[in-house]
């Protein structure tokens, strides 16, 4: 890789970009398809058929285009978009083996089986992938340039369950994790600490980061048995990286009280011990109580992104970037991003949600008066 680019210089305040290709629409799993024979496709037809229900793949492309068109409909001051591109071979092998890249790009143009969690591919897929991964560097150009302060990848396949040689959990490519090595190659960033709010724990990022002091892994996630099992408060990484893996493992249905314990109380310390020179978010909106395991409001989301943009601009000038990860229900997707998006244009921060609080209080407001008469008849 080339040296670090020049020094660079703060963006203006409130900038946000929006990084976007719609060649990440043609990662599209059809289970009525021919699969390759082999690769596990009797057995995870018998699981599929086995299901109660009729199963489609759940990581379609109406996740992105429904985002798309929430911030078309209600669009934000200073936001502007950005196309992305593929991320190349080296950058993508900077997290991933040459074996395993070997096999996935041996996949192109076919419908496959990536891994018995129902993982697959269509014939767009390796490129979906690699244009994902690309506009997650992207991202962080246009943040490291002082474009923009902010950024945001709206990407998929997803990354952060993409282990070093195992694709997993609708992933392929560690999006973040590739974002964050290329920080440090071509940017000279020193440090990136990357919080991970997706609701399943990041299993991959985790792997590829485990032994490496620079790179702060913090993850929020419902906690084991939950998909993907992994996240345990002991797993805290090891060798020279022994400290550098955080995990906060969630009870099922925590919500935005909860989570901004844990921002305040372990990811600020966190941060201001680290000192990071760029925060990357793997940032899934599955923690929205619409897809059921965990209770995340658009609030919450906005006040963890107030949190992190506050830590942003103490230590690395703002330096802060999205990358998409999970999120299943459209409306809650789609909406819990423009939340972020919303804060980081420079909209107020909202305060955590406590479900039921504002009604209590509009109700005693309501019947206060009758019990100040102390004539009762
Ligand atoms: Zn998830």
């Amino acid at each position: 890789m080339s040296s670090a680019r020049e020094n660079t210089v703060a963006a203006p305040t409130d900038t946000v970009t929006v990084v976007y290709d719609e060649r990440v629409l043609a990662h599209q799993p059809d289970t009525n398809a021919a699969f390759l024979p082999g690769r596990m496709d009797k057995r995870i037809r018998q699981i599929i058929a086995g299901l109660d229900v009729p199963w489609k793949y759940p990581e379609h492309p109406g996740r992105v285009t429904a985002i798309r068109s929430l911030l078309e409909q209600s669009p934000l001051p200073g936001l502007s978009w950005r196309s992305g591109r593929a991320a190349t071979q080296e950058e993508l092998a900077q997290v991933h083996t040459a074996h395993y890249l070997s096999d996935i790009f041996r996949l192109r143009g076919q419908n496959a089986w990536l891994d018995v969690d129902t993982t697959a591919v269509s014939p767009g897929s390796v490129e979906a992938a690699e244009v994902a991964a690309g506009c997650a560097l992207e991202a962080v150009d246009a943040v490291m340039e002082g474009a923009t302060e902010t950024a945001f990848a709206v990407v998929r396949p997803p990354g952060h369950h993409a282990e070093p040689v195992r694709a997993r959990g609708f992933c392929l490519f560690n999006n973040v994790a590739v974002a964050a090595t290329h920080a440090q190659t071509e940017w000279g960033c020193q440090r990136v600490m990357i919080v991970d709010w997706d609701a399943h724990h990041g299993n991959g990022t985790q792997d590829i980061f485990w032994a490496d002091p620079d790179v702060l892994f913090i993850d929020l996630h419902r906690a084991a048995p939950f998909y993907p099992g992994s996240g345990t408060l002991e797993e805290v990484g090891a060798g020279i990286g022994e400290g550098s893996t955080v995990n906060i493992p969630m009870p099922d249905g925590a919500g935005d009280l909860a989570y901004l314990k844990a921002f305040n109380d372990i990811i600020v310390p966190a941060a201001d011990w680290f000192s990071p020179d760029l925060i990357l978010v793997s940032a899934g909106f599955d923690p929205h109580r619409f897809d059921l395991a965990l209770d995340v409001s658009y609030q919450g989301f906005g006040a963890m992104t107030g949190v992190l943009r506050q830590l942003a601009r103490r230590h690395c000038q703002g330096r802060l970037v999205f990358v998409l990860e999970g999120g299943y229900n459209l409306e809650s997707l789609a909406n819990g991003v423009h939340a972020v998006l919303q804060v980081l244009t420079g909209g107020e921060v909202p305060p955590p949600l406590v479900r039921g609080m504002a009604e209590v209080e509009a109700a005693a407001a309501f019947h206060r008066e009758a019990f100040l008469d102390t004539e009762r008849n």
